[in-house]
């Protein structure tokens, strides 16, 4: 990580990272000093809790979700973790040895479900069984699980790791589609309603190498290989995209993100705000939703009575993020 012969900008020591899109390199304390001023920038701004707030943050074992909880503990938030296991082979194993490693270490409550165990089902064998691609079953239980822990739980918020990276790439896919309404719940912070949580996402200002330079220098260990369903999707295309335009135009993606929030995020809003109609209780679970059963719970009664599918038969359906 080091950058040889330069220096920080602050303290003029030698320099651990080079930041073009803030034109300075960083020594390992003022690069934490940024990261921090950056998430609490994001956490004022954007009115996403306050420090009498109960927060959960959702974890999956990777530096974005490890460095929130780490950050917001470091800041004197009270902060539990939420681990959702996903049955992705090899992949789930291994990011619940981070997570679990990471709160044990540092004495932190974790909460955590595991799809198989507690449900039937894992993604692979619910993408089989629902003949939908896997991120769809896979945000749609985790939405719901994440959601459900919250209010079981009598948190104030749900917290998750999107950082500047994953926001410009999914604002770039649905500005791509026009897709009004993803753009315009495509904000960092979302407000409880009709039963669900509040989310917020206090990384949107720290970009994916700032959140791992932060990893490095605090010492957390977290799994590196990105899930093998996340491969060649459109996501990471999307990625490269904007990262070759940030390589010639340093600070595109910032801008491309941030006056999106402040100059076309306040004209959808009133399409935002539109109610998702008349909810009612799950007769399963009790969740909020617009039909007698909620979409998890339909999930779990396709996916439960299916014989399990190995991840390796579900490579090929990456579909949307
Ligand atoms: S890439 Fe898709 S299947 Fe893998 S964890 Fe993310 S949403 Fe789930
Ligand atoms: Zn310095
Ligand atoms: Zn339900």
């Amino acid at each position: 990580m080091a950058v040889s012969g330069s220096k920080c900008r602050s303290c003029k020591e030698p320099a651990v990272i080079d930041l073009p899109r803030h034109n300075a390199n960083f020594c390992a304390e003022h690069l934490l000093q940024l990261c921090r001023r950056q998430v609490t920038k994001a956490i004022e701004d954007y009115s996403m809790f306050s420090p009498d707030d109960r927060i959960l943050v959702a974890v999956s074992g990777g530096k974005d979700s490890l460095a929130v909880w780490d950050m917001l503990v470091e800041a004197g938030y009270e902060a539990d973790g939420f681990y959702v296991g996903l049955g992705i082979g090899d992949y789930s194993d291994e990011s619940g040895r981070f997570v679990h490693a990471f709160a044990e270490e540092r004495g932190l409550t974790l909460l955590s479900t595991d799809l198989r165990s507690d449900f039937g089902y894992d993604i692979p064998t619910a993408a089989r069984a629902s003949k939908r691609v896997p991120c769809s079953v896979c945000g749609l239980s985790k939405r719901h699980l994440f959601d459900k822990a919250a209010i079981d739980g009598g948190y104030d918020v749900v917290v998750t790791g999107h950082n500047l990276d994953d926001e410009a790439a999914v604002l770039l896919g649905n500005v791509l589609h026009w897709d009004v309404d993803y753009l315009a719940r495509q904000l960092p912070v979302l407000e409880a309603r009709d039963g669900f949580p509040r989310k917020a996402k206090p990384l949107v200002r720290l970009t994916e190498r700032e959140t791992a330079a932060w990893c490095v220098i605090r010492g957390i260990d977290y799994l590196v290989e990105e899930c093998p369903i996340a491969a060649g999707n459109r996501h990471l295309h999307h990625k490269d995209v904007l990262n070759a335009i940030e390589k010639e135009s340093p600070s595109t993606k910032s801008a491309f993100y941030n006056n999106f929030i402040e100059n076309m995020a306040p004209l959808l809003a009133e399409h935002g705000s539109v109610s998702s109609g008349d909810l009612q209780h799950c007769t399963r679970c009790g969740a909020p939703t617009s039909g007698e059963v909620c979409a998890f719970c339909r999930l779990v009664a396709t996916a439960s009575p299916h014989e399990p599918v190995p991840v390796e038969l579900v490579l090929g359906r990456r579909g949307r993020r």
